[in-house]
């Protein structure tokens, strides 16, 4: 008899697939790319098939599969491909990247349970006879005894509800006296009541005032309804529901809960455009490369307002028309709302063909909506950097709508750069990668202009409307003039006012969330720094409390100077928080709303707050980036930028193109409709070249000079970064670690290749962690990423751990 086994792909950081044996009842389920559940140490956990084989594997303690969650691969043929590529192009553990291609594990859900140890058995029964004495404390003796009395086994379920700390637990399981286990459960499906009118039923007899209400709904206006829909909109309780359905009058039965139908769609009617000359020329190029139905790279450059959306959707309906599917990748969550509106509009009979996937749904709603893409029920996605991985078939067309936008490189392992995985997953699957934006990157413009992408330009906004006026405000100026230290100078202040007064709407933006940016110390100087890394704590009023951006550690609001004890503590800096407040100050009466990660968490969210702008139920929007880019609000004539340059003064050679593209986006916002619109960036460095090619709205002028810094300095895309960071909790480790990978570096350095480092990385401690850095240059990838794959084994070798070394391939931030 044939042994079957798999290679499964686990959500580890190990650069490595796992082997299990396959028992024979599940043969026929297992393929590549089916989820697995297997024990991995003393845990189960999901993982993805790799590859099969009856070679039986060389070391001896196989274990066996537990369950294959999949009837139909959840990773198609041509997604395993790419997750194979982003691992070894990005060097990452390719479980955790197969991982970030797949929606969140719901159809599971854990089981823990905390587990009397034979040891632990032993000392509860003495605890309980008296006769021990021991050092635990009495919390901890009372849980042991309750354990005993509970069989030894007690579910663990919120923190907290078994009366002890999540500390102590683990401490006596460190000492041997309880264990905790896991086991997974299947999920049941959450199901619901629904009722109906029983149609035989005439209804002409006797029926009461809510009866009559009752049949109304179920017969006449909604069709069968979930129970507490009815109690909701008949106004009746559940036990005039239960009377009829004894009466026979109803009938019920039971249905799975589906997702809520989207109320943001009601009314709503995309404006139908006919294209205008420039739009159709480029739109001919699109469809010309369609015609050649193979892999190829277009540049849209549409200056903002020129009408890209409106070029992108015919791309997709040709697409469609073709029988192929599209995605459409959009940088901001905040956007997939139009976008994914539109597309529902146009493409979605009764919603169905058009997915959205993004964070901010719930993990059923993601898993759900991604299971309708891999069953063939949506043809079109839309949504952010991790969308690019929406299980389609039969692909067409992959657009990145601002491409240049940084959210598209996932900070976390697997670092990868959704707008490059994008143009890979375009050439596995023979398909066309559309990029648009107004400011492209630096890489992809320079591409565009050597000829390796196709360049397709939009110079003028649809219907010729002016591109909004920009405007410098010098801050420092306006406080010579004002002696004020306001983030609102004079000049904003009073534009503001002119809108309220002509009823039209305000933008206002500013690059940091919080109340304050950091709290310090009159006395002795010191900031009040996150335990866990080298980083100011923000102050959050509303909460209440100093939060830490990078790791979300919070701690309550100082009195006195946690570091010399005197009271002189004040909050330095204005966050959109502060701005808020501010600005319903100066401006009491108008409807003001912020829109910031703090405040928009959930879809729900997003929707009420921008719905409310777009409709004209608020004059002004406060926010952040999220807010700079892609939206189109028709009654917004100004835009004002809070501290528009804060991005010029990072470490960073991006800096400049950074602060050009966000001036340049945000400029964009304004004056869309028939109204002309004037924007407002306050400033300390107006002088810059940043500011003035923005100002200007001139990408050209941007590009070649910025294009030439990068050639100079030998910055990308005339090279190739990798950046590596040494981490670890320890100090020692972190520094012994770093020593030992610059001995194996030293040799390579100048061939080809400038290795720098190891130097203490910008953010010198991050999660507990401490940070060295290398940063690696070479205009030759294959060699970076030689060197690279022979650090990692190298490290293997010396048994630093895998976890302590992380490598950014194409880095955007070097923090
Ligand atoms: P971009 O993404 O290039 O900044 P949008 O695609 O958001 O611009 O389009 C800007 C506005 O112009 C939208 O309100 C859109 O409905 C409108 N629009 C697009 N195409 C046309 C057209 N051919 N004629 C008139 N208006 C158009
Ligand atoms: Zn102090
Ligand atoms: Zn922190």
């Amino acid at each position: 008899m044939t042994e079957c086994y798999c290679n499964v792909a686990l959500p580890v950081p190990l650069r490595t697939t796992f082997t299990y044996a396959v028992p024979e009842a599940l043969w026929a389920q297992v393929q590549p790319g089916t989820r697995v559940l297997v024990p991995f140490r003393k845990k189960a956990i999901v993982g993805v098939v790799v590859d099969l084989t009856t070679t039986t594997p060389a070391h001896t303690k196989i274990r066996e599969i537990h369950k294959v969650l999949d009837l139909l691969p959840a990773l198609t043929p041509k997604l395993l491909d790419l997750g194979q590529w982003i691992a070894s192009y990005y060097l990452a553990p390719i479980g955790e990247v197969f991982r970030a291609m797949l929606p969140p594990v719901t159809e599971l859900s854990l089981k823990r349970s905390v587990v009397l140890t034979e040891a632990g058995c032993v000392l509860a029964a003495k605890l309980k006879a008296g006769t021990t004495r021991n050092d635990l404390h009495g919390a901890e003796a009372d849980f042991l005894q309750k354990l005993l009395e509970k069989k030894g086994e007690l579910r663990l379920g919120q923190r907290g509800s078994l009366g002890i700390t999540p500390e102590a637990l683990q401490r006596m399981q460190r000492r041997g006296y309880l264990e905790i286990r896991e086991t997974v459960q299947g999920r049941k499906r959450r199901m619901q009541r629904v009722v109906s009118w029983k149609d035989d039923k005439d209804a002409s007899g006797a029926l009461d005032e809510k009866e009559e209400r009752i049949r109304a709904l179920l017969q006449t206006e909604r069709g069968p309804l979930p129970v507490p829909q009815i109690l909701k909109l008949a106004q009746v309780s559940r036990a005039v529901i239960e009377r009829m359905l004894r009466d026979g009058l109803l009938e019920s039965w039971e249905e799975p809960i589906d997702p809520v139908e989207d109320s943001f769609d009601s009314g709503y009617t995309p404006a139908a455009h006919r294209l205008n000359d420039t739009q159709e020329a480029a739109f001919s190029a699109i469809r010309a490369r369609f015609e050649l139905a193979e892999f190829g790279v277009q540049l849209l450059h549409g200056v903002t307002g020129s009408g890209k959306t409106e070029v992108y959707l015919r791309s997709v309906q040709d697409t469609l028309a073709r029988g192929k599917t599209a995605i459409i990748l959009v940088p901001e969550i905040a956007l997939t709302l139009w976008v994914g509106r539109q597309c529902r509009a146009w493409f979605g009979a009764r919603f169905e063909g058009v997915a959205v996937l993004h964070s901010a749904l719930s993990d059923v709603e993601r898993a759900q909506e991604w299971w309708r893409v891999r069953n063939g029920a949506a043809r079109v996605v839309v949504g952010t950097r991790s969308a690019i991985f929406a299980p389609l078939e039969n692909l067409g067309l992959v657009i990145v709508d601002e491409e240049q936008e940084a959210s598209y490189k996932q900070e976390e392992t697997p670092r990868y750069h959704g707008r490059d995985v994008a143009i890979v997953r375009a050439k596995l699957e023979n398909a066309l990668a559309l990029l648009g934006s107004a400011t492209p990157s630096l890489e992809t413009y320079h591409n565009a202009v050597n000829g390796k992408y196709e360049l397709l330009t939009m110079a003028a906004r649809v219907e010729n409307r002016e591109l909004a006026a920009v405007e410098i405000v010098d801050m420092r100026t306006d406080f010579q003039q004002t002696e004020k230290a306001s983030p609102i100078s004079r000049r904003l202040h009073d534009e503001i006012k002119a809108c309220l007064s002509f009823h039209t709407q305000a933008l206002v933006l500013i690059n940091r969330r919080g109340y304050s940016w950091s709290v310090l110390c009159r006395s002795c100087g010191a900031s009040v720094q996150c335990a866990n890394c080298s980083i100011s704590m923000t102050y959050h009023k509303f909460r209440n409390r100093l939060e830490c951006h990078y790791c979300g550690s919070i701690q309550g609001v100082p009195k006195v100077c946690p570091k010399c004890q005197s009271q002189y503590v004040y909050f330095f800096g204005e966050g959109s928080e502060h701005l808020e407040e501010r600005l319903r100050k100066e401006f009491a009466g108008a409807r003001i709303a912020r829109l910031d990660r703090d405040t928009a968490r959930t879809k729900q969210q997003y929707q009420e707050t921008l719905g409310a702008f777009a409709s004209g139920a608020l004059d002004i929007l406060v926010g952040t980036q999220m807010l700079a880019k892609g939206h189109d609000f028709q009654r917004v004539t100004l835009v004002g930028v809070v501290y528009a340059d804060s991005s010029l003064s990072l470490p960073d050679f991006r800096a400049a193109e950074r602060t050009f593209q966000l001036l340049t986006q945000v400029a964009g916002r304004a004056g869309r409709g028939d109204l002309p619109g004037s924007v407002l960036i306050q400033t300390y460095f107006p002088e810059h070249y940043a500011v003035q090619d923005a100002v200007k709205q001139d990408y050209v002028s941007f590009y070649e000079r910025e294009v030439h810094f990068r050639q100079m300095m030998m910055y990308p895309p005339f090279t190739s970064l990798a950046n590596v960071i040494v981490r670890d909790t320890k100090l020692e480790n972190a520094i012994g670690w770093s020593r030992q990978l610059s001995e194996y570096f030293a040799p390579h350095d100048g061939k080809g290749l400038r290795i720098l480092g190891p130097a203490s990385a910008p953010l010198a401690r991050l999660k507990k962690e401490h940070r060295f850095q290398f940063l690696l240059k070479s205009p030759k990838k294959s060699l970076l990423t030689k060197v690279l794959s022979g650090a990692l084994a190298f490290c293997d070798a010396k048994e630093i751990p895998q976890t302590a070394v992380l490598v950014d391939m194409d880095p955007l931030s070097l923090l």
